[in-house]
């Protein structure tokens, strides 16, 4: 399994929208990791974890054929995770000779209630018909094609069941959390249960190095005590690859710096075309 970050920010992107504060300047002048647009993960060319308004230009970075994807696994309704319009151009007239005639869109209630309606003006009857928009509950396990997905409740936001996502192919499993504040053990336990092991995790690191306990996001010591906690349930692999991912200005560090502090727990800070794999 390979993944590929292509985004690796938190909503407002690094530099920030709008923002002129020290890290964000900082972030413009220096460049390279520190340019970080809304998180994305591509999973072996198919499979696309979250879909931000920053999609088109990611395929555009990396050459990526948007209509080689087979499903979207979107975790919220946030804007930097889901970006619905974009599906209206997915099929005749404004795209032509697609490598695949279909999609799934794998999402919570919330997330399936906001593509129809955002989607509504402007989607031909031919174009969504080629959309399947699926909806899961925690702990729901399905099955497609040769990949095993199963939706986790995430901590997130009120309003809305936000998930997250473990996923396998060809024996190779990938633990992707963000957007999550830290799981308690019996999510993880759930995990387990299903026979689940991971080789690859990802984990949201919002809040730089801090620690929040309980919130919407994690810091970096959130994150340590989570790879503890998720390491003694037994789900990792001998050599797991631990990830952080989902960075925001307001820690006011760049790449190298969290990077530095990450380190010594094993844990790689994510930046944008940044490649991972496992399995063969
Ligand atoms: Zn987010
Ligand atoms: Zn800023
Ligand atoms: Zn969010």
């Amino acid at each position: 399994m390979k993944l590929k970050f292509l985004g690796t920010a938190a909503a407002e992107g690094v530099p920030a929208v709008f923002c002129n504060c020290s890290a964000c300047k900082r972030a413009r002048s220096v460049g390279g990791k520190n340019i970080r647009t809304r998180s994305q993960i591509l999973i072996d060319g198919d499979t696309l974890y979250d879909f931000p308004m920053d999609t088109y230009m990611h395929a555009l970075r990396f050459g990526i054929d948007l209509s080689a994807i087979k499903r979207v696994l979107i975790t919220h309704s946030h804007m930097d995770h889901c970006y619905p319009q974009e599906f209206c151009m997915r099929g005749e007239p404004f795209a032509h000779n697609m490598t695949e005639k279909t999609v799934d869109i794998f999402c919570n209630a919330a997330v399936k209630e906001m593509f129809l309606s955002d989607t509504a003006r402007e989607i031909r009857e031919n174009v969504k018909n080629s959309i399947n928009v699926r909806t899961l509950s925690p702990f729901e396990t399905v099955e497609d094609g040769d990949m095993t997905i199963i939706a986790l409740p995430a901590s997130h936001t009120v309003g809305e069941d936000c998930l997250v996502y473990y996923v396998q192919r060809a024996g190779v499993g990938a633990l992707l959390l963000n957007d999550t504040g830290i799981l308690d053990a019996g999510v993880y336990e759930r995990l387990h249960g299903f026979g689940a092991k991971v080789d690859i995790a990802v984990f949201d690191c919002t809040y730089g190095a801090t620690k929040r306990g309980r919130g919407r996001h994690m810091g970096l010591y959130d994150v340590t005590e989570q790879i503890e906690l998720v390491g003694g349930i037994g789900l990792f692999k001998q050599n797991v690859k631990l990830i952080a991912t989902h960075l925001s200005h307001n820690t006011d560090l760049d790449h190298d710096g969290i990077s530095k502090l990450a380190e010594p727990y094993g844990i790689t800070v994510a930046y944008d075309g940044m490649e991972i794999s496992a399995g063969e």
